[in-house]
C-alpha cells in the first residue's frame, strides 16, 4: 500500500471496502441548505466529499436540503452552485430534497399504518414539557394512541391545508423514555403555509431535517453521509427511520460525523452572516470582509489557496478554531506564484528629479513576475516627476533605514539610482516635494558599471503625469475578537471592528488601465490586490487581498 496518510473519514471508507463494499457502491453528497451563501467552513465539507469522489472515482451529488420554505431562496441555490464550481468541483447530479416530498409523504403514511407515527395537536410548549429531561423520562402525549384511521384522516387534512401553522404535527412514535432526547417522539412534519422556491404551494406540510436527510441519502443510494458533529446524536434517529422504511436489499447509507471548522476573527454560520448583511454591517454576502466563498473570491482569494488551506487543516474529530493567518499563508503562497507584479503608490509624496530633462518620457522595461519567466516583460513610463510612498522617505534616519533619506541613495525599481538633495515643506511642516538628482548611467539592465552598482534600497514609484488614480479598499478583520461568537455574556455583534474598511486613492502605473474585474496583481512591496466588480470605465476599484507579510498584531 502506498505510503500516504489517510484522514479518519477515509479510513472509514477503506474499512468498508475491506468489509464488503465494492468501489461501485461508493457514492457521496454535499448537502447545503439554500438558506444563505456558502462559507469557508463549507469548503471543508465540499473538499471532503468531492475529494472522496475523486479518490474513489465515485459520484458526488449536490443535494439541496430545501425543507424549510421560510428561509430558502433560489438566489441561494444559484450562489451555492457557483461557489462549488468555482472551488473546482463537478457534481454528478443536482438533487433537491423537495423532489422527494411525495415519496417522503408516502413513507409517512406507511409509518402511520404500522402504528409508528401519529398526529399531535398540542402546543409546542406542552410537547416540550412532556419531553422531560435527559435524566427523567418524558410523558406520553394524550394523542399518542390515536387509531390508525384517525391519524390517516387528520394527516390528510394537514396536507389539504385545513389547519393553521403550529396546530398539528406528525410525530414518530418511538420512545418517550429514551436516553437520547431526539428519540422521544420526534416531529416528522409541521404545517407551514409558505410558498416553496421550487414546489410553490403544492405542499403546506413540510418534512423535518431528520426525517428527510437519511431518506434522501437512501433514495440517492449515498453510501456515506458525512456531516458535522452536532448531528452525532441524530444518528440513532437517522438509523431508526431507515430501519422503518427501507428495502434491505438496497444499499443502506451510513451517517458519520466530523468536526466543524471555525476560523478566527470571523463567524461561520449562515444565520450570523445573514445578520451582518441584513443589518448593513457589510455591503452584501459577497462583501470582501465576509467569510463566505463569494466574499473571499471578491477579496481576491484563489480556489487553489482555499483548497490548499483545507487540505492542510485536514479533517478533525473535535471542533476547533483555525487562525485566519494560516488561510492567508496559503493565499500569499499561491498569489506569489501567479500574480503579475505592478507598481502602485498608495500614500504618495512627489519626487522631482532636478537633472532629468523636463518633458521627457522614457519607457523602462520591467519583468511581470520574477517567479514565472513566461509572464514576460512590460514597459512603464518614467519622467522627471514621480510619486513614492511617504513612508519611504525620511529627512534623517539611522543606518538601518534602507529607503530614501537626505544625502542618501536608492534605486527606483527597474530604473535609475536617485539621491535626495533637499525637500520643501508647507507651513505645517509637511513635506510637499523631495528634490533628487539621478545618475543617468545607472539605468537597470543597461549593463554599465553604474547600473550594477549596489545600493541598499529599491523603491517602487509611479510617474506623476502617467499615474492612474484608483479607489483602493483596504480591509482589516471584521471582528476584533478571535472568537466573537463564543462569549457567554456578549453577542458576536459587539465585537464588530469599526475600522474594517478604509477607502483611499492610489496612484497606479498606467498598464492597469485595462485591468478587468477579478484580475489579481501584486503591488510591489505592498501586497496583493484585485479589481473589484464595482469598477467602471471611469474609475477602477481595487480590493487589498492581503499584505506581503503577516503584519497583523496578535
Ligand atoms: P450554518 O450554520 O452555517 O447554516 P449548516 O451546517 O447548517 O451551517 P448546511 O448548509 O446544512 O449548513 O451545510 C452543508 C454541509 O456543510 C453540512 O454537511 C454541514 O455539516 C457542513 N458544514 C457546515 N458548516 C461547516 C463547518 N464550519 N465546517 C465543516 N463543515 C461544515
Ligand atoms: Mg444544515
Ligand atoms: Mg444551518
Amino acid at each position: 500500500e502506498a505510503v500516504e496518510s489517510l484522514n479518519f473519514i477515509e479510513h472509514i471508507v477503506e474499512e468498508d471496502l475491506k468489509n464488503g463494499y465494492s468501489e461501485e457502491d461508493l457514492r457521496f453528497r454535499f448537502p447545503p441548505e439554500p438558506n444563505g451563501y456558502l462559507h469557508i467552513g463549507h469548503a471543508s465539507s465540499i473538499c471532503l466529499n468531492f475529494g472522496l469522489g475523486l479518490r474513489y472515482n465515485a459520484p458526488v451529488n449536490l443535494r439541496f436540503d430545501d425543507t424549510n420554505p421560510a428561509k430558502e431562496e433560489q438566489e441561494y441555490v444559484d450562489a451555492i452552485k457557483k461557489d462549488v464550481e468555482w472551488l473546482g468541483f463537478t457534481w454528478d447530479t443536482e438533487r433537491y430534497a423537495s423532489d422527494y416530498f411525495q415519496q417522503l409523504y408516502d413513507w409517512a403514511i406507511e409509518l402511520i399504518n404500522k402504528g409508528k407515527a401519529y398526529v399531535d395537536e398540542q402546543s409546542s410548549e406542552d410537547m416540550a414539557i412532556q419531553k422531560g429531561t435527559p435524566t427523567q423520562s418524558g410523558t406520553n402525549s394524550p394523542y399518542r394512541n390515536r387509531s390508525v384511521e384517525e391519524n390517516l384522516s387528520i394527516f390528510q387534512k394537514m396536507k389539504d391545508g385545513e389547519f393553521e401553522e403550529g396546530t398539528h404535527v406528525l410525530r414518530a412514535k418511538i420512545d418517550m423514555a429514551s436516553s437520547n432526547m431526539l428519540m422521544r417522539d420526534p416531529i416528522m412534519y409541521r404545517v407551514l403555509h409558505k410558498s416553496h422556491h421550487r414546489t410553490k404551494t403544492d405542499w403546506c406540510i413540510y418534512p423535518m431535517y431528520d426525517w428527510t436527510h437519511g431518506e434522501s441519502d437512501y433514495i440517492e443510494q449515498v453510501s456515506h453521509s458525512f456531516c458535522t458533529l452536532e448531528f452525532a446524536m441524530h444518528r440513532e434517529l437517522y438509523d431508526w427511520f431507515l430501519d422503518e422504511v427501507t428495502d434491505t436489499k438496497k444499499l443502506r447509507p451510513k451517517q458519520r460525523e466530523f468536526a466543524r471548522r471555525n476560523l478566527s476573527h470571523t463567524v461561520v454560520s449562515k444565520r450570523k452572516l445573514l445578520q451582518l448583511v441584513e443589518q448593513n454591517v457589510v455591503t452584501g454576502w459577497d462583501d470582501p470582509r465576509m467569510s463566505t466563498l463569494s466574499g473571499l473570491r471578491r477579496r481576491g482569494y484563489t480556489p487553489e489557496s482555499i483548497r490548499n488551506f483545507v487540505d492542510t487543516i485536514g479533517i478533525a474529530k473535535r471542533d476547533n478554531l483555525i487562525d485566519v493567518s494560516l488561510l492567508e499563508f496559503h493565499l500569499r503562497d499561491h498569489l506569489n506564484k501567479v500574480s503579475p507584479r505592478v507598481m502602485g503608490v498608495l500614500d504618495p509624496v512627489k519626487v522631482v528629479i532636478t537633472n532629468y530633462p523636463e518633458g521627457e518620457v522614457e519607457l523602462l522595461e520591467t519583468e511581470n513576475n520574477p517567479e514565472d519567466e513566461s509572464a514576460g516583460i512590460r514597459e512603464v513610463p518614467f519622467s522627471r516627476e514621480i510619486y513614492i510612498e511617504k513612508e519611504d522617505f525620511r529627512e534623517e534616519a539611522n543606518r538601518k533605514f534602507f529607503r530614501l533619506k537626505l544625502g542618501g541613495e536608492v534605486r527606483l525599481k527597474s530604473g535609475y539610482i536617485i539621491k535626495a538633495e533637499s525637500c520643501t515643506k508647507d507651513t505645517d511642516g509637511n513635506i510637499i516635494e523631495i528634490l533628487c538628482t539621478y545618475d543617468p548611467k545607472s539605468k537597470s539592465g543597461s549593463g554599465t558599471e553604474e547600473s550594477l552598482r549596489k545600493v541598499k534600497g529599491t523603491l517602487h514609484w509611479v510617474s506623476v503625469a502617467h499615474a492612474l488614480e484608483a479607489e483602493i479598499r483596504l480591509y482589516d478583520r471584521l471582528f476584533t475578537d478571535e472568537s466573537p461568537d463564543t462569549h457567554k455574556d456578549k453577542d458576536f455583534m459587539e465585537f464588530i471592528n469599526p475600522d474594517s474598511l478604509k477607502v483611499i486613492t492610489g496612484f497606479l502605473e498606467p498598464s492597469l488601465a485595462n485591468a478587468k474585474s477579478g484580475e489579481r496583481f501584486q503591488f510591489q512591496r505592498i501586497g496583493y490586490f484585485c479589481v473589484d466588480p464595482d469598477s467602471t470605465s471611469e474609475k477602477l476599484v481595487f480590493n487589498k487581498t492581503v499584505g506581503l507579510r503577516d503584519t497583523w498584531a496578535k
